[in-house]
């Protein structure tokens, strides 16, 4: 049976894409491991941050009334009553013409209302083995709640810190440790079954045989799909016979995969097998996209199970996992964001295209005057791996556009940020 493809923009292609895929259940991770992850639950704050006032500085808790007038040249004398270290709450009350040594983070004691720095004292040691002196000549005035920290400055006990959506970096990681959430609630990492097809195939442990390549495909896409974050569940290599193609998916869904990912084997050729058992057992559409490079595209459902067919050619492979699986995997972990920056460019080369949006291997340098720039990393053929390990962006060349001057702007998606030097 001769199918025919369906035409469609890259935009077309990605919106059918993200209709079909949803956001994952949540689970309870322990915190470190929700690094990078979206959070599942909004997290109320349970505590006042700081929890107690508490000194900014290594210095002098005094009553700030006492040292109004004090000065270098004339600095006023207080007697030390205590000396208070982080993580000690001192009993004592400082009175008139009192003073406590204390360290930043200590719990202030009653009675004082600011701290002097040790360096605006006659004592200016933070050696903690040197002996508390008995009196201490302040060297500055200061004002009621200077070098405190009030408790609930940073966060109100109560308050609704975060929300479900929030995308956990290391900031967020530190704020839950200090309101005690041990475990926190995230999307669930999506697995992602990585499938390669093709006779052709060898492990990459084999040494090449006639005919042969390595399975170069079933490694980088894992590696992109663990780029995400996301866990790569590795379906191996499918024969071009429908019963290896089967017997892999199989495997896939034994592993409780949430999306197949698989390469080559959609297109029209005599072989393509991957398309007539998607044809037979699943519900999925072929694609022609106007892309250059990719083109042809599976993406449907099987057994429940999203499924997108990426084209074999390895260039191809890795465009369409970026322009389609990426947004699938990012949408499924529960991010909102799933565009890379984009930036853009004036091409210092000439390009020619067939009038297919095309996504173009360039370097993009930045510029003096802050703008930047981009040049082809060479031959764009769709089996050129180098051209892609030399380039940090895809200069998108829009469809209908069949050549571009030096000097012309263009809209690069950027794979690394900031651009990297080679
Ligand atoms: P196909 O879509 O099966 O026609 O494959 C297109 C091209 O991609 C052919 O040159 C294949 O040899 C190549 N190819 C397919 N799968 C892989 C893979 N897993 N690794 C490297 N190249 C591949
Ligand atoms: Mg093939």
């Amino acid at each position: 049976m001769v199918t025919e493809l369906q035409d469609l923009t890259v935009n077309d292609a990605l919106r059918r894409v993200l209709d079909t895929v949803e956001p994952l259940t949540g689970e309870r991770v322990p915190l470190l491991e929700a690094l990078g992850r979206v959070l599942a639950e909004n997290v109320v704050a349970r505590d006042n941050m700081p929890p107690f006032a508490n000194s900014s500085m290594d210095g002098y808790a005094v009553r700030s009334a006492d040292v109004d007038a004090a000065s270098r040249s004339q600095p006023i004398t207080l007697r030390v009553m205590a000396d208070i270290a982080a993580g000690v709450v001192s009993t004592i009350e400082v009175t008139a013409g009192g003073a406590a040594r204390i360290m930043t983070g200590a719990p202030m004691p009653s009675g004082a209302d600011a701290v002097v720095p040790v360096e605006d004292t006659s004592e200016p040691w933070r050696d903690p083995e040197r002996k508390l002196p008995k009196q201490i000549a302040i060297y500055r005035s200061v004002k009621q709640g200077d070098y405190l920290r009030h408790p609930g400055e940073d966060i109100k006990a109560g308050t609704e810190l975060l929300r479900v959506g929030h995308v956990l970096r290391p900031q967020e990681i530190g704020v839950l440790a200090s309101l005690g959430h041990a475990t926190v609630a995230v999307v669930r990492r999506p697995r992602v079954g990585v499938l390669a097809t093709g006779d052709e195939l060898v492990t990459v442990e084999s040494a090449l045989q006639p005919g042969k390549i390595r399975n170069s495909n079933g490694y980088a896409q894992r590696a992109q799909v663990a780029m995400l974050g996301a866990e790569a569940v590795d379906l191996g290599v499918a024969r071009d016979t429908e019963e290896s193609v089967r017997a892999r998916l199989a495997a896939g869904l034994d592993a409780g995969v949430d999306l197949f990912i698989s390469s080559a084997g959609v297109s029209v050729g005599a072989y393509d097998v991957v398309k007539a058992v998607l044809e037979q057992d699943g519900d999925v559409g072929f694609w022609r996209v106007r892309m250059r490079p990719g083109k042809p595209l599976a993406f449907g459902v099987y057994e429940s199970v999203p499924y997108l067919g990426l084209p074999g050619n390895p260039v191809s492979a890795m465009v369409s996992f970026e322009c389609f699986a990426r947004p699938a995997i990012l949408k499924m972990a529960g991010h909102k964001v799933w565009r890379r920056p984009q930036v853009t460019v004036r091409m210092n080369e000439s390009i020619r295209s067939d009038g297919r949006e095309s996504y173009i291997r360039a370097i993009v340098t930045r510029e003096e005057d802050g703008g930047y720039s981009a040049i082809t990393t060479g031959s764009q053929g769709s089996h050129i791996m180098t051209s892609l390990v030399l380039a940090n962006a895809l200069v998108i060349v829009p469809e209908g556009v069949r050549s571009v001057s030096p000097g012309e702007r263009l809209s690069a998606l950027m794979i690394d940020w900031p651009p990297a030097v080679f």
